[in-house]
């Protein structure tokens, strides 16, 4: 599907929080026509679009902050350093790109129509790399031209190929976060008519241009919501800080946080409202990023680096995609993700620390040890709030995008990327949202 590949191709945790003037106090007896649940993208594109229309409306946020997946932190690396999204896919329709730009806090600028890819083999430089794009291509062709509700494993070839694992590792886990076992084809070429355009980069990182797009949006924060109520005529919210009432409420948690049952529903949703929670899964993608004093000084920025993972066709490849100094910062990303990425985060951020390490020292040598100033792993999928990184159908699931998207009752919505047109992005998340607030409105 095309703007994945654009991904791909062009394609907390702990830390400071961010603090608003604009907070507001929920008082329990006071009614809202609106709550909305969740304060990234969809959440805080859905409270803003019900303010202008003149609604009273309370966005509830679980975290200390606002942004969600879209989160810039400036101390780690003493500058800006993008955890979550980082790629402003979409340009051209992009509303944060379109945003940004007129904006002088922030720098914006269009990735290179150059693409620019380093491969490597081992510690060699891959010069004929010919073979290695028609592995790519093969790939591509027969994911994208099976419109099969399938899983890819069924239908790719150069399954003996020496880089089958890399390519896997880049079209599953790098795109869709999941390993070919487990997502649909038919979901990954869905047609969702969007203009393609090239990708844009943020210097001071995407989620700080998120966080002052929607400044002036009042959020209440450190409000977890637990059980929606709907047996009455409206809804009631129960959250940590009490109750409220509302004629109706916009769900924007992760389908990871849907299906985990952390919130609870009174009376139960319909088995396959409730099923499509765990169809529509979560997939993983996590990050390991490095500074060094001198290994990618004179790299441009945005190189990727795509190197050979022999993990002898494995269900999830063990390695990472790199990229280097991306949106211009000085900074390593090395992103795991599948069900591999999962697991090595797990493990703790000195094991993944130390993983990505050892596959850039296959690279470049030990020595690299000696260069390294800092390093960094940051872990959606063990964060309850999240649970993953973004939403895709299981094989033989596809439909469940629509049932995950309908309305129960006319009172409860879901938003949020995973109901998005262009799910798995900031930009869709944020329109999906500005859907349901329509939605909600009528
Ligand atoms: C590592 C990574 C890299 C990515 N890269 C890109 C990229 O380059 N480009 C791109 O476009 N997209 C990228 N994405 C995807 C993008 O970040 C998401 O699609 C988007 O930010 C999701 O926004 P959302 O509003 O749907 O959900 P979220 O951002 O998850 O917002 C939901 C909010 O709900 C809150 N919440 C959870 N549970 C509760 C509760 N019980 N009560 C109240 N609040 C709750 C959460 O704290 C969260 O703030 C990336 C994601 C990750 C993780």
């Amino acid at each position: 599907m095309k703007s994945r590949r654009t991904f791909i191709k062009s394609s907390l945790l702990g830390l400071t929080a961010l603090t608003f003037p604009n907070i507001i106090k929920v008082n329990a007896n006071q009614d809202y026509d609106i709550v909305v649940i969740g304060a990234g993208a969809a959440g805080l594109a859905a409270t803003q679009e019900l303010i202008k229309s003149g609604k009273k409306v309370i966005c509830l946020e679980a975290s200390n902050r606002i942004g969600g997946r879209a989160l810039t932190d400036n101390q780690i690396f003493g500058e800006p350093y993008d955890l979550g999204a980082l790629w402003l896919e979409n340009g051209d329709t992009n509303p944060f790109k379109l945003f940004g730009e007129k904006n002088s806090n922030f720098n914006l600028y269009k990735e290179s129509s150059e693409e620019m890819y380093d491969l490597y083999s081992g510690s060699k430089k891959v010069l004929d790399e010919d073979d290695i794009w028609k592995v790519y291509d093969g790939l591509d062709a027969a994911i994208v031209k099976t419109r099969k509700d399938i899983s890819p494993l069924e239908v790719v070839p150069y399954k003996d190929h020496p880089w089958f694992d890399t390519m896997h590792m880049l079209f599953g886990a790098w795109e869709m976060g999941k390993d070919f076992s487990n997502f649909s084809c038919k979901d990954y070429n869905y047609d969702y008519e969007i203009l393609e355009s090239a990708s844009w980069h943020c210097k001071e990182g995407v989620g700080s241009l998120l966080v002052d797009m929607f400044k002036k949006i009042p959020v209440q924060l450190n409000t977890k919501v637990s059980k929606i109520d709907w047996s009455g005529s409206g809804v009631k919210i129960i959250t940590n800080k009490g109750e409220i009432k509302a004629n109706k409420c916009i769900l924007t948690v992760s389908t990871g946080v849907l299906a985990s049952g952390q919130i609870k529903f009174t009376p139960n949703l319909a088995n396959e409202k409730q099923e499509s929670f765990s169809k529509i899964s979560m997939g993983h993608y996590n990050r390991i990023t490095f500074k060094f004093k001198k290994l990618f000084k004179e790299k441009v920025k945005d190189t990727y680096l795509y190197y050979k993972i022999d993990s002898q066709n494995a269900n999830s490849p063990e390695g990472v995609g790199i990229t280097i100094n991306p949106s211009d910062s000085k900074l390593c990303i090395c992103d795991p993700g599948g069900n591999f990425g999962k697991e090595l985060l797990k493990s703790g951020e000195k094991a993944s620390i130390d993983f990505g390490m050892s596959e850039l020292k296959k690279i470049f040598g030990n020595k690299i040890d000696k260069d390294l100033i800092k390093s960094h792993a940051v872990d959606w999928s063990s964060n309850p709030l999240f649970m993953g990184a973004w939403a895709s159908a299981e094989p033989g699931a596809f439909k469940y995008r629509e049932i995950l998207r309908s309305s129960v009752a006319d009172r409860i919505y879901f938003a949020g990327e995973a109901t998005a047109k262009d799910w798995g992005t900031v930009a869709g998340a944020y329109d999906s949202g500005l859907i349901q607030a329509k939605n909600a409105l009528t």
